[in-house]
């Protein structure tokens, strides 16, 4: 819609439009918002030195309650007229600045998502990393959430409609486990409601490709986008999201970017493809394995060595942890392969094209932050190309004719996040070079997980141990 404050000015000029509201995104990966009258918005709100004065002491993780004055500063090339909001309403995403020094906020991710570029640009290896994410979901008819005291549960009624039998069998329309993958209707019914979601999607300004039902019964889908650079591939993603829960509410159904809420099915994953570019030409591309160039060989180095501890953003859920285990697409091999899917890392086949090569991180989930997902893999990329790290051999075998003691050499993802965040504890000078991620925030960021989630899921007794152990 726009380039510049000024185009966005002239649209709400035009269009006579009342409402802008802005929206940023919170350390967790949700977009939290706020509607303004068009007379608090002008150029001034477009500049750091300026912005739109918010209180950010509610935000979590964020500012303690003595200096919460924050101010968001709208990307004009965000705008977008919000589909869901009845009232013309145009909308914009911020980064964050710091009133006090009209810097970036250092714990936005937005803002460390711009560091991240420029990183790249200073160190003189790249000026430009594109990102592709795919982001899956499930799409379920209802979901009920019942507490008592600590113990939480949510109810997924998934039983009724002809797409998310979750049976084994998958008769009558229904899909069987594993069988989503992709029937036309009526085994899938989800036709519709995806469609709108792609078209709202591209309406707000995401460049769409396709969509389609995805491998798990129980209206597990996705919708693909065209790549784009670091910072609106992290912007896109939180529009998809948005466009697909709001798109859902309107249907009666309730949308989950959840790892995974089906026990013995396929998890949802964001497998998200990386390249970097410099002066207009393509540096993945050249004559080593898989049509890979050297520099390419070195960044997929750096992703393996750090992955045990990078996975803390990519997977930052107890629940990620359950999604990455063998035999339902989602990686457990820390190695990458040009075919095999087991391996964390594939080379897509991209012909003879050198624009297309790129590589694909299978590991990441849409429960993390896309901003810290992208901007943590181009930081373990950097520190591969840097020290030229090799990344050893590819797994090109096929892991289940492996002989066991061969396969146990291979290093895996780790087991949960707990394990994960004790090695991002250890291994985390490669996103603090460049000055990206504060060392502040990588304490923080554990210190959050560890209390909010690992702790308390690691005290709550499961409803299957009372099958295990009851009778003990
Ligand atoms: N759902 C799979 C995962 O968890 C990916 C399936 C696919 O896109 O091929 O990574
Ligand atoms: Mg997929
Ligand atoms: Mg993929």
């Amino acid at each position: 819609m726009a380039e510049t404050a000024q185009e966005v000015l002239k649209y709400i000029e035009d269009n006579n439009i009342e409402l802008i509201d802005l929206k940023f995104v919170d350390l967790f990966g949700i977009w939290q918002h706020c509607t303004f009258h068009k007379s608090l918005i002008d150029e001034d709100s477009f500049v750091n030195t300026g912005g739109v004065a918010f209180d950010g002491s509610s935000i979590k993780g964020w500012k303690s309650i003595q200096a919460s004055d924050m101010a968001m500063v709208p990307d004009p090339t965000t705008a977008w007229m919000d589909p869901f909001m009845e009232i013309p309403t145009l909308s914009m995403v911020c980064t964050i600045v710091d009133p006090r020094t009209q810097q970036l906020y250092e714990r936005d991710p937005r803002s460390i998502a711009q560091k991240a570029v420029d990183y790249l640009i200073a160190s003189g290896v790249g000026d430009k990393v594109y990102c592709g994410p795919e982001p899956e979901f499930f799409i379920f008819d209802e979901v009920r959430y019942k507490q008592s005291g600590h113990e939480a549960y949510f109810f997924i009624d998934s039983d009724e409609g002809p797409w998310n039998s979750g049976k084994e069998g998958g008769v009558g329309y229904t899909i069987g486990k594993k069988r989503g993958y992709f029937p036309v209707s009526p085994s899938d019914g989800l036709q519709d409601i995806r469609t709108e979601m792609l078209l709202t999607m591209a309406k707000c300004g995401v460049p769409i490709e396709k969509h389609h039902h995805e491998v798990a019964a129980g209206g597990q889908c996705e919708l693909g986008i065209r790549f784009s650079d670091l910072v609106h591939a992290a912007d896109y993603v939180m529009t998809y999201k948005y466009v697909v829960k709001n798109v859902a509410r309107k249907y009666g159904k309730t949308a989950t970017f959840m790892p995974k809420p089906i026990y013995d099915d396929n998890g949802t994953g964001m497998h998200s493809h990386m390249s970097i570019w410099n002066n207009g030409q393509p540096l993945f591309a050249g004559d080593k394995y898989a049509g890979l160039s050297q520099t390419a060989l070195w960044f997929i180095g750096g992703l393996i060595k750090h992955a045990k501890s990078l996975l803390a953003f990519t997977n930052p859920t107890v629940n990620s942890y359950k999604r990455l285990v063998p035999g339902f697409e989602a990686p457990v091999n820390l190695a990458y392969s040009a075919g095999n899917r087991s391996a964390s890392i594939r080379i897509p086949l991209s012909g003879s094209n050198p624009k297309a090569k790129r590589l694909e991180f299978r590991c990441p989930d849409a429960s993390s932050n896309p901003y810290l997902t992208f901007s943590a893999m181009l930081c373990a990329g950097l520190d591969g190309i840097k020290n030229q790290i090799d990344p050893g051999e590819p797994l090109d075998v096929d892991i289940y004719e492996m002989d066991p003691a061969e396969l146990a050499k291979i290093p895996k993802a780790p087991a949960n996040l707990g394990e994960a965040l004790l090695n991002l504890e250890k291994d985390h000078e490669f996103l603090t070079a460049g000055g990206v991620f504060p060392e502040d925030f990588i304490y923080n960021w554990v210190a959050m997980k560890m209390e909010g989630e690992v702790k308390p899921l690691s005290k709550l007794p499961h409803p299957y141990e009372f099958e295990l152990y009851f009778d003990c």
